[in-house]
């Protein structure tokens, strides 16, 4: 019997892999996600959704069957050991960015997996495989076979698949296949994670809240619904044995709660680290989410740096698999995603220093040095933009970053961008500029499945962008892959072309 062969092969059907699956299923590539669990992972772990992340979300067909799992953050502070405000952030109710959706959302992660998988459902040629392990992976030159074991009964299976993504968690056996190396960014620290359901109203912050005390330093953070999380950062010499115990857990948490309050749903020291591997491709087989990079979590970023993975590769994917482009294009994956993942460590770990840092200077320690104050929530420093990888060269500010979210009118008919253009490359332009194509640009246009549309009545950013340029090109992921004048169009759809071919 000829074994099952896909477009690609997903190993690991944690959040990264499922929004990878779905994506697949939005750009009509087959997929099979491999899962050695049986069930979702059923702790809650990631407490957030960033903005730019829940547009990935809904651009994959998801972020509705994840509603009911998630929660508006209120905003985020660092306190001193008495809860007095150091620095912070409020968010008023409703507020949206400029990609169009909250600041941040929070989020029980095992109620957002399982929605995410009933998508799956959708598509024909996606399929989700529990209790099967992947063992073994051998690249050839058209696929890669993976020796696969059911999980209950032992026996083994062979599959392929042109690509294989290992969406594997930490721990990474797709990662460790391919020999790639593992680099610490440099935090490596104790914490011990409290989740707790609430069984009666209690008052407790509203904010997520950093606490600089300086006999040791502790996160809070509203969960949806009753949960609520504590983090006690780990003081030398203490065990995880005697701060999991129960009658620890609860002096801990006793200057919020008592026992009668709720119930522990878990209390367990982590690890936190900020590691990176180093590549995030090795030819067929890709890496992504915490398989290739693991971040302390206090700025909530470690699903989303996977669910951003996903989007960047997915769609470079479907265009080599249509012919649309050459192989040379996923090259970029790792061009593009790493440096933003180390970015993304190296800014976690600063804002994880800065607690530290605060809490010292409780103890008559120096104040922290402003560069570092940068980390804090409400700081001024922020997450670079796409800098390198599938970008036109000379195109202006704007080129690397998310096209602001925008009402425009095509051939598709009048709304929100990413509604009207999905997962396509677009020309945009102002209503009213006529923007000249030649034959031979349109039949590439039409080629690489572009489409043309215009913005009735720009506003806010996305005036910025079209008084920058006349016209830009986005890219399938909605990120502005260059902008020109009117007459330059020409010139930037040919870069493009040699961008997709070379
Ligand atoms: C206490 C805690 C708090 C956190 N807080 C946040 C936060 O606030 N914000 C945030 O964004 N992130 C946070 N995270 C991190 C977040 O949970 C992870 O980044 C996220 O779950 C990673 O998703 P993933 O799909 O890449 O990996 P995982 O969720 O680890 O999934 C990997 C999957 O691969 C499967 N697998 C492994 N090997 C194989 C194999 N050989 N064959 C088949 N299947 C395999 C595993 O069973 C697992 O289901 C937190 C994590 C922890 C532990």
């Amino acid at each position: 019997m000829q074994n099952a062969f896909y477009d690609v092969a997903i190993v690991g059907g944690g959040p990264t892999g499922v929004v990878a699956a779905n994506l697949c299923g939005i750009h009509g590539l087959s997929a099979v996600v491999l899962e050695r669990a049986l069930d979702v992972y059923d702790l809650p772990r990631a407490a957030v959704l960033h903005d730019d992340v829940q547009r990935i979300l809904h651009n994959a067909g998801v972020l509705e069957a994840i509603w009911p799992a998630t929660a508006e953050m209120a905003g985020a502070e660092f306190v001193d050991a008495s809860w007095r405000r150091i620095i912070g952030i409020e968010i008023p109710p409703g507020l949206k960015t400029g990609n169009g959706f909250w600041p941040i959302l929070n989020i029980r992660q095992p109620d957002v997996e399982r929605a995410m998988r009933g998508c799956l459902g959708r598509y024909e040629r996606i399929e989700l495989c529990t209790g099967q392990e992947v063992t073994a992976l051998t690249e050839h030159g058209d696929g890669v076979d993976l020796e696969v074991r059911d999980v209950a009964s032992g026996a083994t299976r062979t599959l392929g698949a042109r690509w294989v993504i290992g969406c594997d968690g930490a721990r990474s056996g797709v990662r460790k296949s391919c020999g790639i190396g593992w680099h610490s960014l440099g935090y490596d620290c104790e914490w011990l994670v409290i989740d707790l359901e609430l069984s009666r109203s209690v008052e407790l912050p509203q904010l997520c809240q950093q606490i600089c005390d300086p006999d040791r330093p502790v996160t809070f953070v509203p969960m949806p619904g009753r949960l609520r999380r504590w983090e006690f950062q780990l003081k030398p010499g203490e065990t995880a044995a005697e701060m999991e115990d129960p009658q620890r857990v609860w002096q801990l948490l006793a200057p919020w709660l008592s026992p009668d309050d709720g119930a522990i749903v878990r209390a367990v020291v982590y690890r936190f680290h900020a590691t990176i591997a180093e590549t995030f491709r090795r030819g067929r087989i890709f890496l992504a989410g915490d398989a290739a990079h693991q971040t302390p979590p206090f700025m909530g970023q470690g699903l989303c740096t996977g669910v951003r993975d996903a989007d960047n590769l997915i769609w470079k994917l479907a265009m080599v698999q249509r012919g649309r482009a050459a192989d040379s294009i996923l090259e970029t994956y790792t061009a593009e995603r790493r440096p933003l993942a180390v970015a993304m460590v190296e800014h976690s770990t600063n804002t994880g220093k800065l607690i530290d840092a605060w809490a010292a200077m409780a103890r008559g320690g120096p104040e922290p040095p402003a560069e570092l104050q940068e980390y804090a929530y409400g700081g001024s420093r922020t997450l670079p933009d796409l800098s390198a990888g599938l970008l036109a060269t000379g195109g202006g500010d704007w080129v690397g970053q998310l096209l602001p979210w925008t009402d425009v009118q095509g051939a598709r008919g009048t709304g929100a961008f990413d509604d009207i253009v999905g997962p396509r490359w677009a020309i945009v332009s102002s209503a009213g500029l006529e923007v000249a194509i030649d034959d031979d640009t349109a039949g590439f246009l039409r080629h690489i499945d572009a489409e043309i549309v215009t913005v009735p009545e720009p506003q806010g950013a996305i005036l910025g962008v079209l008084l920058a340029n006349e016209v830009v090109i986005v890219r399938p992921d909605h990120i502005i892959y260059g902008g020109a004048s009117r007459r330059g169009l020409v010139a930037l759809v040919a870069q493009l072309r040699t961008d997709l071919t070379r």
